[in-house]
């Protein structure tokens, strides 16, 4: 049945598959590919009598067996189309972006004749990400659930964090050839006059660093600092989703749209929209309720010695070390210093007392140098170590982010041996560029 498959296409404009009906084959097929389209969605094709069996999924398949997904069945696709991965063009009938996200072989459960007119079918997949016992089931009309069954895989990780291409290990971004599909608008905008630099130029950063600033900030909710007339023209804070173009994520939050970078694309076309420094939570979307970084923030107050910082600094990782907690260091792109300790395990509540106990613990240790009193009569030339960063909702600087202050410069991940020579201001765009051929200083936070 690939009749409205073919009606729905043309083949003069499109790469995908021109749709011929296949032999019946013994084993059978299936693939997912993740489709960036008018919505992000996920299409679930099984092979059956020498077509595939479509299904649309807006949330992609989920492996907790509570999670029932919803899967729209659409019109069947030709056996080559498990093989497609690349753009359809815009305004062309799917026109997005599809990446090949798994395929292998599935079979129904007691090689049933599976019923795709009526439900439910029960079903046993063999893919490289997804394994094991499934159902579709049929509400009504081409409205279906697939549902994950309880075996030994059901208790594997959220699996959306498959974000590359099962065939060409490639990102959305990638497959897109980004150098768009997000149109450009304004290019030749200044943000910044002195030195000069373009919206493009600061386009053109972030498509670089966003191999290593992805894996740090993607699923976190952001906030974003936006400046559509350049910086002069002042700036504003975003922390709401405004329109769904599929580049973005969205968390509701008490009824209202809050956001998250997916993968490259999700910068870029922030990017277009004038945002040029991003801010992120500490959990993750899937996880609000459990950061899995502390961030602490050494922010020096007027009169302070850029050295008295850095000792500052040292002291915390000193005490971050005694408890044993890995931590890892950036410059602000500001007046600081910023340092990352990551935790699991916790509630918000926790990550709240163990900041206050660390803060106090240093103004134990060296009352002289240190107060942990947020009231700022109390701290009377000494270094105030902020707490309260650490509770559900605040966001800090992302990493590799570029700072709408005065002067263009980055928030960048240093090694703990570059605290003296690196201030806390000092990295600029291409200097940051730069430094992406060195190891990366943060390559084993999460391990
Ligand atoms: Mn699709």
């Amino acid at each position: 049945m690939l009749r409205d498959y073919n009606k729905k296409r043309n083949f003069n404009k499109t790469k995908e598959p021109i749709g011929k009906k296949s032999k019946k084959h013994k084993t059978l097929r299936f693939c997912i590919q993740h489709h960036i389209a008018r919505k992000d969605h996920y299409d679930f094709r099984l092979e059956w009598n020498g077509v595939l069996k479509s299904f649309a999924i807006p949330k992609g398949p989920s492996y907790n067996p509570k999670d029932k997904r919803l899967a729209i069945m659409v019109e069947d696709h030709p056996l080559d189309y498990a093989n497609f991965e690349g753009i359809i063009p815009k305004g062309e009938y799917g026109g997005g972006t599809v990446m090949l996200w798994d395929y292998g072989k599935w079979k129904p459960i007691k090689n049933t004749e599976p019923d795709f007119k009526n439900g439910p079918i029960k079903f046993e997949i063999m893919g490289k990400r997804i394994k094991g016992l499934w159902t579709l089931v049929k509400i009504e009309e081409d409205n279906w659930l697939l549902i994950k069954d309880i075996d030994e895989y059901h208790l594997y990780n959220n699996i959306n964090k498959f974000n590359t291409s099962i065939k060409t290990g490639r990102t959305m971004a990638e497959i897109a050839d980004i150098s768009t599909s997000i149109n450009l608008t304004n290019p030749d905008k200044i943000i910044f006059d002195n030195p000069k630099i373009t919206k493009e130029e600061i386009f053109n950063y972030y498509k670089v660093v966003a191999s290593r600033m992805i894996p740090l900030i993607k699923d976190r909710l952001i906030s974003t600092v936006r400046a559509p007339g350049g910086i002069k023209n002042g700036t504003f804070y975003k922390k709401h989703m405004e329109n769904i173009d599929g580049y973005l994520g969205c968390k509701k939050i008490k009824g209202e749209d809050y956001y998250y970078i997916k993968d490259t694309l999700g910068i870029l076309s922030e990017v277009q929209m004038n945002s040029y420094e991003f801010h992120i939570w500490g959990s993750i979307v899937d996880d609000l309720n459990h950061p899995d970084i502390l961030v602490f923030d050494l922010d020096p107050d007027e009169h302070l010695s850029l050295a008295k910082l850095r000792m500052g600094v040292k002291d915390l990782k000193k005490i971050l070390d005694e408890y044993n907690l890995k931590s890892y260091l950036k410059t602000s792109g500001g007046k600081g210093y910023h340092i990352i300790v990551p935790i699991a395990g916790i509630t918000w509540r926790e990550a709240r007392m163990i900041s206050k106990n660390i803060a106090k613990l240093m103004s134990a240790k060296w009352p002289e140098k240190y107060t942990s009193n947020i009231k700022k009569n109390k701290r009377k030339g000494k270094m105030f170590i902020d707490w309260q960063r650490n509770i559900k909702g605040s966001t800090s600087v992302a990493p590799y982010s570029l700072r709408l202050k005065d002067k263009p410069r980055v928030s960048m991940p240093i090694k703990w041996s570059e605290l003296d020579k690196v201030k806390p201001d000092d990295i600029t765009m291409s200097e940051a560029i730069k430094r992406l051929k060195n190891k990366n200083p943060w390559e084993d936070l999460f391990s």
